[in-house]
């Protein structure tokens, strides 16, 4: 599947200093390696140019701004309209007291190993969790007790008219995996208040973290981890393991030996293989618990 991406489509585009890429694979920018193509896949050198490109793309043309593509299935007809990746052009780290300054495209990892070298305590929950501050903040991430909510002063975001504006963490009311940002907004940077460790102290955090998620997770599959949310009061994994659905498969798709709220990829999965396995875990655990399980992963495209 491709979409034509016809001459009309390019030349209505307008000049960015960054890079359009057209049919651009999904399957080579998301962690499952699976799903169709973007019809156009924008990289902005810098926020002015993100803006710009706002300000000035066909009105009927739909955004959606992609970070690591750690916790999304695109499906295998892929996205219509443009997804919006930010590069290093959105990966500046400023250090202000205990506080840090992060670009949204930065990895977290990236920003948990400068607060190392640094001595700043806080983000340590956020070293194995393979995705980017923008979707952190998206998704509210969370990890041992921690979520983004509990550390983030102010998310600096632009609209979907380009303009840039500021929300602090009161005003987004944040939920469980949810950040709920305002509809069509694009996260720049954000600040974080932390404090103050000692570096082996903090080091000792990272690798106690690092420790507990390779003894229990795939981390090395085609993953885009934690599948469902959990329901109050209970953890989808056992709710998941009830229904007998550990090692389940669909094809090449997979539920995880080792954690089963995670799907994989075993090799040549499609989305629709690990979408259909999903809703089929999801109707197994209903007959067995009675319970809703709420997709965390999120489903893009057609
Ligand atoms: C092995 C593995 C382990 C994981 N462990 C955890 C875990 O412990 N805890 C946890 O919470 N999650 C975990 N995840 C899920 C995922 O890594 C997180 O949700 C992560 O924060 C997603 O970031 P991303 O950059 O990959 O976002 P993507 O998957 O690319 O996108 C996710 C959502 O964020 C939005 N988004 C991304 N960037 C921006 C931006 N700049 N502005 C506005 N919206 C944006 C996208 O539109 C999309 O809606 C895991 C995933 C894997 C594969």
């Amino acid at each position: 599947m491709t979409f034509e991406c016809e001459k009309q489509i390019i030349d209505s585009l307008p000049l960015v200093e960054g890079r359009y890429s057209f049919n651009q694979k999904m399957s080579q920018t998301t962690w499952f390696k699976v799903g169709g193509p973007a019809e156009v896949f924008f990289k902005p050198a810098h926020a002015q140019d993100l803006s710009h490109f706002l300000k000035n793309k066909p009105s009927d043309m739909d955004i959606l701004c992609m970070g690591a593509g750690s916790n999304v299935l695109v499906r295998d007809h892929g996205i219509k309209g443009c997804v919006v990746r930010l590069g290093s052009g959105f990966s500046g780290i400023e250090i202000d007291g205990p506080d840090i300054i992060v670009g949204a495209g930065c990895l977290d990892r990236t920003v948990v190993m400068k607060c190392l070298e640094e001595g700043i305590s806080g983000l340590e929950f956020l070293v194995g969790v393979p995705g980017t501050i923008g979707g952190a903040i998206a998704m509210n991430a969370g990890a041992y007790g921690s979520e983004v909510k509990d550390f983030l002063r102010w998310v600096e975001l632009m609209d979907e008219k380009g303009e840039i504006y500021r929300l602090s963490s009161s005003e987004l009311s944040m939920n469980y995996r949810d950040g709920n940002l305002p509809e069509g907004s694009i996260a720049l940077r954000a600040a974080f208040g932390c404090y103050k460790e000692t570096q082996q102290v903090i080091k000792n955090k990272i690798d106690d973290f690092l420790k507990k998620r390779e003894d229990s997770q795939p981390i090395k599959g085609r993953t885009g981890g934690s599948t469902f949310k959990n329901p109050e009061g209970y953890k989808a994994w056992e709710l998941i393991d009830k229904a007998g659905c550990r090692g389940l498969r669909i094809g090449d798709a997979a539920v995880s030996e080792k954690h089963c709220n995670f799907l994989l990829n075993l090799d040549s999965a499609t989305a629709r293989d690990l979408e259909d396995l999903g809703e089929t875990v999801r109707r197994k655990v209903k007959e067995t618990s009675n319970i809703h399980l709420e997709w965390e992963i999120l489903r893009l495209g057609m």
